[in-house]
């Protein structure tokens, strides 16, 4: 799935969409340049998880996890200065279950993240973002068609 935003705000609209899709244990990587989108993005995912302050939502580059309170919790990662990253000591695993999961630069992790629904942004022009959906397992193949669906 392909789709191209022509703002900020269609691409937090788009993330908004899916995160009302998400629930418990599902897990977003964005892969893409510095100041493609992966963040704006990010704070749709929020809005559509219902988080009440997703406005405040921002790259959690020094801290490496940011978590909100939605529907389910959020937990934004962002792997950008990460240097190995270690799934394990960011406790991925053991909050993978029990919210969803938004993490960016996920190209660092790699298949260890499993199943996964992967957003991958383009900058194709000053305000225009491609953004390709690709789902990696059962779960993620159904969230990316209730997507197409909802649209
Ligand atoms: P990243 O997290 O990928 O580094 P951000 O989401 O923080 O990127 O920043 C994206 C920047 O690009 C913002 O300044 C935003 O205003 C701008 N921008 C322009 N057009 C778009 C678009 N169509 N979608 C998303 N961001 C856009
Ligand atoms: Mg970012």
């Amino acid at each position: 799935m392909m789709v191209e935003t022509h703002s900020p705000e269609e691409t937090v609209a788009l993330g908004r969409r899916l995160g009302a899709l998400l629930g418990a244990g599902d897990v977003v990587g964005l892969v893409g340049d510095l100041g493609a989108g992966k963040t704006q993005f990010t704070k749709g995912i929020a809005l559509g998880l219902g988080v009440p302050d997703a406005r405040i939502v921002t790259s959690p580059t020094f801290v490496l996890m940011n978590a909100y309170d939605g529907r389910v919790p959020l937990r934004h990662y962002d792997l950008y200065r990460v240097e190995a990253v270690d799934l394990e000591s960011l406790s991925f695993f053991d909050l993978r279950a029990s919210g969803a999961t938004v993490i960016e630069w996920a190209e660092k992790a790699g298949d260890a993240l499993g199943d996964r629904l992967e957003v991958r942004f383009e900058v194709t022009g000053e305000t225009t973002r491609r953004i390709t959906f690709k789902a990696t397992g059962v779960r993620p193949e159904a969230i990316m068609k209730s997507l197409v669906i909802s649209h």
